[in-house]
């Protein structure tokens, strides 16, 4: 059995993955899908000249000298509300009440806030004035935002592989595209396996524990985008194993995902299982916690198989699975960003590449990072209490208390 480094086994899996295919939905289902198509805008933003402000539409060299003891008076000749579609053309002194976001006028270059004429009355249904006293002068173009001024039409504004964010939506929204063209959801098969796991509702029982991997995963997956596919349990038998990733092969799922039964033991069955029925490569890999990691297919679907305990399935996933359902759901990003942290106290590590919980928080504009309880691969519990996972680099033995590592916020 070999022992690989992490960003190799992380690449053998990888290089066996392409996106799945795409459909086209409605804009209001397409948040946190992945772009299939780049999004060149058809229009200008804003499509046309508006006004920032509540206020008059003015040509600004009337006012030029315009001052609260030397007011400039206006002739108010319309009455411009936000949807309307102004036909006037302004002449040299006259004003238009304008309101946020309405169509500044032929002739006006300028806008003068309510707050800065005699009128400075917003309630709402005030008809406008004939005439309105402006007390400050504005340069050309002050509180109009011009037509363009965001984006021009033709630009590309999204990329496909884009993972898109509700504010991509909006912007969706802005420029017309009621359907966009994503990548359907890949749909992963996720089972547990061993004769000690209990339901969740079930009473515990003496040497039995209940199956939690199920849940920490399917979140993971639902959370990362998948549409997960809950298979169960599958008992230390072979024929239970066959029966689950049979039904997997029958939904015609892009990944088959499994917690335990594919270490060295006894009763460890998956693999077998799966070899049996096309291709397992088993690998140690060089990293703590989660060394066993298990690929393959299984009649033709990907597999798989992450360690039992706890801790070590959830950081298979996040090393192994994360990145691999970015590439299947076409985003170009591989997942977790890093960041560098400040370890506040030493920290010892066998030479494996290893993924530490810890605390992280803010203390004079760096991220300080501390241990949290037992790093044991089985204590869930000092997983919750972390909200990162420290990466110690493979060949590393001890990180001095001061010292920076890279860290994922989870
Ligand atoms: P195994 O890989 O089957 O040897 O399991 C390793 C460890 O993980 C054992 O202590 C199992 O009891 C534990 N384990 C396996 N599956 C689960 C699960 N679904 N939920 C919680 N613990 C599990
Ligand atoms: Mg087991």
């Amino acid at each position: 059995m070999s022992l690989l480094s992490v960003d190799q086994a992380r690449e053998r899996i990888l290089s066996h993955f392409q996106p799945v295919t795409t459909e086209t939905l409605p804009l209001a289902g397409c948040s946190n899908r992945v772009l299939a198509q780049d999004i060149t805008a058809p229009n200008d933003l804003p499509p046309f000249n508006n006004s920032s402000m509540d206020g008059f539409a003015v040509h600004a060299a009337d006012v030029v000298d315009a001052a609260t003891d030397s007011p400039r008076s206006l002739r108010v000749v319309a009455d411009i509300p936000a949807g309307s579609h102004p036909t006037i053309s302004l002449a040299p002194g006259e004003a238009a009440r304008i309101m946020t976001g309405a169509p500044v006028p032929d002739g006006a270059d300028a806008v003068i806030p309510v707050e800065d004429t005699d009128f400075d009355n917003r309630e709402a249904g005030t008809p406008a004035p004939d005439e309105v006293q402006i007390f400050k002068s504005a340069k050309p173009g002050a509180n109009v935002r011009p037509r363009g001024m965001d984006l021009r039409a033709g630009e590309v504004v999204l990329y496909k592989g884009r993972v898109l964010k509700p504010q991509d939506l909006g912007l969706l929204a802005m420029l017309g595209f009621a359907n966009v063209l994503v990548y359907r959801k890949p749909r992963i098969a996720l089972f547990s396996s061993g004769d000690e796991l209990l339901p969740v509702d079930a009473p515990l029982e003496e040497g039995k524990i209940r199956d939690s991997n199920s849940y920490t995963l399917a979140a993971l997956l639902e959370e990362a985008g998948a549409e997960v596919l809950r298979l169960g349990v599958a008992k230390d038998d072979p024929d239970s194993v066959k029966a689950l990733l049979e039904k997997a092969v029958q939904h015609n799922v892009d990944l088959i995902l499994s917690s335990a039964g594919v270490s060295v033991g006894a009763f460890d069955f998956v693999k077998q299982v799966v070899e049996s029925n096309g291709i397992m490569d088993f690998w140690r890999v060089n990293m703590r916690p989660g060394k066993p990691v298990a690929f393959g297919e299984f009649k033709n679907i990907l597999f798989i198989g992450l360690p039992g305990n706890p801790v070590s399935s959830f950081v298979g996933f996040e090393v192994f699975v994360r990145p691999t359902l970015q590439r299947l759901r076409g985003s170009l990003n591989p997942g977790r960003q890093t960041v560098r942290v400040k370890c506040e106290e030493q920290i010892d590590s066998d030479g494996r590449e290893s993924y530490l919980r810890a605390q992280v928080h803010e203390k004079d504009g760096s991220f300080i990072a501390r241990l949290t309880g037992h790093q044991g691969s089985g204590n869930l519990h000092s997983l919750v209490q972390a909200n990162a996972l420290l990466i110690i680099p493979a060949g590393v033995k001890c990180v001095p208390a001061g010292q920076e590592v890279n860290a994922w916020l989870i």
